[in-house]
């Protein structure tokens, strides 16, 4: 609902929850439902969802405006949350790497090395891996490359410049050396046959869609959504107090926007990559053989994205695909902040806001934007649970 701040009477509510992305979403139905508090969302955005939100586009395909999501988890307890406001699909996300129009599955796995090298040759590697690592081990970029033995060097040296050197740079704008370790290790070399992106025990995606689900969770009699509301223009912070339209609020408040949008960009502004959505719709039924296509030795954009192949919509004669490109976010813009860039000094950047953050009586900023961390999707709902259950057991 899009709403006029003016009809907000926030002494109406115990909780002010900012933003109704996952983060906030999950804080809302635990403080709702267990902890029979009232509680009032504020978005942004005209929707709800977060940018894991997704809509039918013209030809009827579901896709992701915020770029593909895909569910993931080992968290049995995320899992089973979750499948309280959904079913699954079931999908199993499979990525191939485009290297100079041969496809290699990614993360670069045995099947990978036998296209790479040849089978003779690609056994004889797989075999010096299995021998190093173990059968079915993960090794990062990093760890191969620190390798001397010829043949495991000559392993790492294809697999870094025909995996991550491009994408890395296209995506971040620096090469693999220069990005923090635990971003390329999001994708180590897998020694195994398996060629699916992610192996954790529950994977796919809402069986009709992450918006459905969202919606289902905010679907509570002690919920209050309002969407198109920047909770900034309603919320003032001022000597370790917080005051909704001029009034002294002294609830709970949850707030999962960025820190130093809330502080004014007192100490400067965080730094992010953004990513511009390129989407099409074309007259075919299928466009390319799985759900994601790497570009790793060229192009501009980082990965072309199918969406029926993630949703198992049945569309005949049309599909529907994204191109990312990436490139520097600007504040002050509609730029969307999407990948926090990790380093020393972004991090002790966000540490001065965090502090500031943390002087406010009974705020609590979550979620990847406010932690500025680079989570997925479990984590988030993971950390939301934990931040409602002790803000219940406090109550
Ligand atoms: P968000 O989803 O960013 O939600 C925050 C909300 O707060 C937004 O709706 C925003 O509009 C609102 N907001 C901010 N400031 C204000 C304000 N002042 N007033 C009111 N509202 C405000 N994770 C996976 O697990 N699998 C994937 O495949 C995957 N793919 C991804 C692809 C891309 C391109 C990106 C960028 C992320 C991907 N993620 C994926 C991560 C996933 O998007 C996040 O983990 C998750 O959506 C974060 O939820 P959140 O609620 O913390 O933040
Ligand atoms: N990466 C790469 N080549 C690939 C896939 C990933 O270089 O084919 C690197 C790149 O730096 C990327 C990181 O690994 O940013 C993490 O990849 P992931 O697919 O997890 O990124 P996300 O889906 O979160 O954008």
């Amino acid at each position: 609902m899009i709403a006029d701040p003016d009809d907000l009477r926030a002494s109406d509510f115990d909780c002010l929850v900012v933003g109704a992305g996952l983060s906030g979403t999950t804080v809302a139905r635990e403080l709702a439902e267990r902890g029979g508090r009232r509680v009032l969302v504020l978005e942004a955005r005209r929707h709800v969802g977060g940018n894991a939100y997704d809509e039918l586009d013209s030809s009827g395909v579901l896709i992701h405006l915020y770029g593909p999501h895909i569910f993931h988890t080992n968290n049995q307890t995320v899992f089973d949350y979750l499948s309280r406001f959904t079913d699954w699909n079931g999908y199993q996300h499979e990525v191939l790497a485009n290297v100079h129009g041969q496809y290699l599955p990614v993360p670069f796995n045995k099947q990978s090395i036998r296209v790479a090298f040849g089978p003779q040759r690609g056994e004889e590697l797989i075999a010096k891996l299995i021998d190093r690592y173990g059968d079915g081990e993960k090794v990062t970029i990093r760890q191969l490359r620190d390798e001397s033995d010829p043949d495991l060097a000559e392993v790492a040296d294809y697999v870094y410049r025909n995996v991550f050197v491009t994408y890395t740079t296209k995506q971040w704008g620096v090469g693999p050396d220069e990005v923090d370790p635990s971003v390329t290790a999001r994708v180590p070399v897998f020694i195994s046959e398996d060629c699916r992106y992610f192996q954790d025990a529950h994977q796919g995606l809402p069986a009709d869609g992450y918006t459905a689900m969202v919606q289902r969770m905010l679907d509570h009699p002690n919920i209050t959504v309002r969407c198109g509301i920047d909770a900034r223009s309603v919320l003032s912070l001022e000597a370790e107090q917080v005051l909704v339209q001029g009034v002294p609020f002294d609830g709970t408040v949850v707030y999962t926007g960025p820190l130093d949008e809330l502080f004014g960009n007192q100490f400067g502004h965080l730094p992010y990559r953004t990513i511009d959505f390129a989407f099409e719709s074309l007259p075919v039924d299928e466009y390319q053989p799985s759900g994601t296509v790497n570009y790793t030795v060229s192009e501009d954009f980082t990965r072309i994205t199918e969406f029926k192949h993630l949703t198992k919509q049945q569309v005949p004669g049309h599909t529907s695909i994204v191109r990312e490109y990436p490139r520097d976010y600007q504040p002050d813009t509609d730029d969307e902040a999407y990948y926090p860039i990790i380093d020393d000094a972004n991090l002790d950047l966000h540490r001065r806001y965090s502090e500031l953050a943390a002087e406010l009586p009974d705020f609590h900023a979550i979620g990847r934007l406010a932690d500025y961390r680079y989570f997925n999707m479990d984590q988030v709902v993971n950390r939301a649970l934990k931040l409602a259950g002790r803000l219940i057991d406090r109550h």
